[in-house]
């Protein structure tokens, strides 16, 4: 166990922005999280979709499934997930594996 873990739960203060975040777990993408016929549950990305940079549906493969500050289920691709991570909103991949 790193010291790091005392910070993946609950409040995350980020130095950049200044406000804090829920920082939820991921997991290794599973379409059965997802609703059935929806962007995740056919194994794409969803998140670049609803939230992201991108105006058009990504490419990406889906490789991440999370829920998002709402609880929502989402799928997001490396480059999501990587963003993500970045941004303190999700754990990395497989951390707590
Ligand atoms: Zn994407």
């Amino acid at each position: 166990m790193r010291p790091f873990t005392a910070i993946t739960r609950g409040q995350v203060r980020t130095p950049s922005t200044g406000y804090s975040l829920e920082m939820n777990p991921s997991y290794p993408f599973d379409p059965e999280l997802h609703q059935p016929g929806s962007t995740a549950a056919g194994g794409r990305c969803s998140w670049h979709g609803t939230e992201g940079t991108v105006e058009t549906e990504c490419e990406g493969e889906a490789v991440v499934s999370f829920q998002d500050q709402q609880g929502k289920w989402q799928s997001g691709c490396q480059r999501a997930l990587e963003e993500l991570v970045d941004r303190g909103q999700i754990e990395p991949l497989g951390q707590s594996a």
